[in-house]
């Protein structure tokens, strides 16, 4: 089937997953268009991370289905190089390869796994570079920088594969404060040049600005999902009204 872009360019359809016998997952459906951002939130242990990680194949799936463009993340015959060319994951920790500057850093996938021209590459990792606002930081090694600008760093390296859809797992959880801002200002900058993005985040104002809808995971499932205004000021489901009470 070829995927057009009025189909969701991602779509879960009660997928469940466990590890062993714990089901981390169970029934979660979603659907994302194009261009749109989504946040997911949740307590600890809810099956955020999980969740993000199927949809890049990292994790497999027991049941349901996720595709992306169309692609079937759980066909067995995958094409993983397919996938990896559509989908851009950025994680809380940004490992870095600290002996390599960060412009090698943001050229290395490029180069190593589409074997693209070193110069091509080059010109465009200086052009992310300065998207993610770190011109005149190209040859700095990332014990130089500080983790916000390693964070926007590991943004620009996971954009060089010229990604369709960005998968964000609590990428400013291990930041300082005053460097929390800088990268979520970056995601800001993605997600208005129409990325498609899928975030899990603790940072609510930052959620209720950016998305276009809010999904609320406990224990595995979606228990509410709605347009920001709606989920924080309305929130229906009592889990979702304690979770919101803690936090807020
Ligand atoms: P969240 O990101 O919402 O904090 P996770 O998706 O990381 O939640 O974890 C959901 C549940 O799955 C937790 O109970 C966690 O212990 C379990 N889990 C996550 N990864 C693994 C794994 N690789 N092996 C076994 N259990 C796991
Ligand atoms: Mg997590």
């Amino acid at each position: 089937m070829t995927w057009t872009p009025d189909q969701p360019i991602v779509s879960l359809k009660d997928v469940h997953k466990s590890f062993g016998p714990t089901e981390v997952l169970r029934g979660v459906s979603l659907d994302v268009m194009k261009g749109e951002v989504i946040c997911i939130i949740g307590p600890s242990g809810s099956g955020k991370s999980t969740l993000i990680r199927c949809i890049n194949a990292l994790n497999d799936i027991q049941k349901g289905s996720i595709t992306v463009e169309g692609l079937e993340v759980n066909d067995p015959q995958l094409d993983k190089l397919a996938l990896r060319k559509k989908v851009g994951m950025v994680f809380q920790q940004y490992n870095l390869f600290p002996h390599k500057t960060a412009l090698q850093n943001v050229m290395m996938a490029p180069i190593k796994v589409l074997r693209q021209n070193r110069a091509d590459v080059e010109a465009r990792a200086r052009k992310l570079i300065a998207k993610v606002r770190l011109e005149g930081k190209e040859d700095a090694y990332p014990g130089e920088l500080s983790g916000g600008q390693q964070q926007r760093v590991a943004i620009a390296r996971s954009l060089a594969m010229n990604p369709d859809v960005m998968l964000f797992d609590e990428v400013t959880a291990a930041l300082d404060p005053e460097t929390v801002k800088e990268v979520l200002t970056t995601i800001k900058d993605l997600a208005a040049d129409g990325m498609t993005c899928i975030l899990v985040t603790h940072e609510m104002g930052f959620a209720r600005e950016i998305a276009d809808c809010i999904y609320f995971t406990d224990r595995g499932v979606i228990v509410e999902s709605g347009p920001p205004a709606t989920f924080f000021d309305n929130a229906q489901d009592p889990r979702t009204q304690q979770f919101l009470s803690q936090i807020l």
